[in-house]
């Protein structure tokens, strides 16, 4: 895991409580949305935790320093170019990820992304499963906004709005996500099926009884309407 350590509490918190949210609400009246975009699409693109904490200064004096100069010569190095860190200052900072300089970075690649982050492999990937399956029901082709907003509905519980919009980003903690982490390996695969327990496996696709089971309850519960947008076998886009 990347531990980062900010003795900024504000930030901390962004981070920590509001950026999720911040990102579902598409950044509107958010204050330096261009850093914590940059921010969000550096922690999407990583596969281990990231665990942010306060850094408290006696606790690591020599790093703390260390980060809040290296901080200070990025704020100094405004052309975008590469951070110099000489070798004694990486010793000062091993350890102690100083955010200061992390937000700065990012801020630099963001320009060089003219403030446009690609969406992550994922992301995309499921967005395409999206439009293809749904498609056909829908006789139209959702553009990725539309699909965005849709999930963003307050008739639907804030719960649910969670739940599918870390699907679309390919980011619960199932399937692939496990198979290069030492000692968790065989959580990537089915025990029943033996097949990649990614959440289409679990939604869709699981021998076991209770993945069929669910579905049929919840075709129960839905109004008569929708047996149209479901049809006889769930898809990606229907739930
Ligand atoms: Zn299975």
């Amino acid at each position: 895991p990347l531990r980062c350590h900010t003795s900024n509490e504000q930030l901390l918190t962004s981070i920590t409580k509001r950026l999720t949210n911040w990102d579902m609400e598409g950044f509107t009246k958010v204050k330096d949305a261009a850093i914590y975009k940059a921010i969000l699409s550096h922690l999407r693109k990583r596969n281990a935790p990231t665990i942010f904490r306060k850094a408290v200064r006696s606790q690591n004096q020599r790093a703390y320093d260390g980060a809040n100069e290296l901080a200070f010569g990025a704020a100094v190095n405004t052309d975008g170019t590469e951070l110099k860190i000489s070798p004694s200052m990486q010793v000062l900072v091993r350890g102690a990820c100083a955010l200061h300089t992390r937000l700065l970075g990012a801020y630099h690649h963001s320009i060089k992304e003219q403030n446009v982050p690609e969406p992550r492999p994922a992301t995309k990937r499921m967005i395409e499963k999206v439009q293809n399956e749904i498609s056909p029901v829908l006789k139209k082709k959702p553009q990725p906004e539309a699909i965005w907003k849709s999930i963003r509905d307050t008739d639907i519980s804030r719960r649910a709005r969670n739940f599918m919009w870390t699907a679309l980003h390919g980011a619960h903690k199932v399937g692939k996500y496990w198979k290069h982490i030492p000692g968790y390996e065989e959580r990537a695969t089915c025990s029943d099926c033996g097949a990649t327990e990614d959440l289409e496996h679990i939604l869709l696709h699981c021998k076991r009884p209770w993945c069929r089971l669910i579905w049929d309850i919840a075709k129960d519960l839905w109004p008569k309407t929708m047996t149209m947008v479901i049809g006889q076998n769930p898809l990606w886009g229907s739930y």
